[in-house]
């Protein structure tokens, strides 16, 4: 078995954003040679989240809203009083920090309407993270 790793680094502005980054784990799929297996993209990041969704500027917009609902950025959180982001943490832990798509014969497999996105729950953030690690032969 091959193992592959890349790692995408970027800047966020705001602090919710959805960041398209279906493009280069793509890349590193293609890069990495493996015909058949499966492609793991984690965000090391506790305020930040992972997931596979339609790319449509509207649906981003009603997203965030639904993020900003279920997080409760105003509340009084407990966390909050030693860091302000309580919110961002639970959004990561409950939507998860991480997706795994299957990979066959050389390509990222995903639906017509999944394109791969960060959730910047706690924006603005200079360097994110994500790992890329392709695992297959
Ligand atoms: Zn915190």
């Amino acid at each position: 078995m091959k193992i592959y790793f890349h790692e995408i680094t970027l800047s966020t502005h705001k602090k919710f954003e959805l960041i398209d980054i279906t493009y280069e784990v793509e890349k590193a799929v293609e890069k990495s040679g493996i015909r058949n297996g499966i492609c793991l993209v984690f965000a090391p990041h506790a305020t930040a989240a992972i997931i596979a969704n339609e790319h449509e500027d509207g649906l981003i917009n009603d997203m965030i809203t639904k993020v900003k609902e279920f997080t409760q950025p105003e509340r009084s959180w407990k966390h909050n009083l030693i860091d302000d982001n309580a919110h961002a943490h639970i959004g990561s832990a409950l939507f998860g920090a991480e997706r795994i798509f299957p990979v066959r014969d050389g390509r990222l497999v995903r639906g017509t309407w999944q394109n791969i996105f960060l959730v910047e729950m706690d924006g603005p953030r200079y360097r994110r993270r994500v790992l890329v690690e392709v695992l297959g032969e």
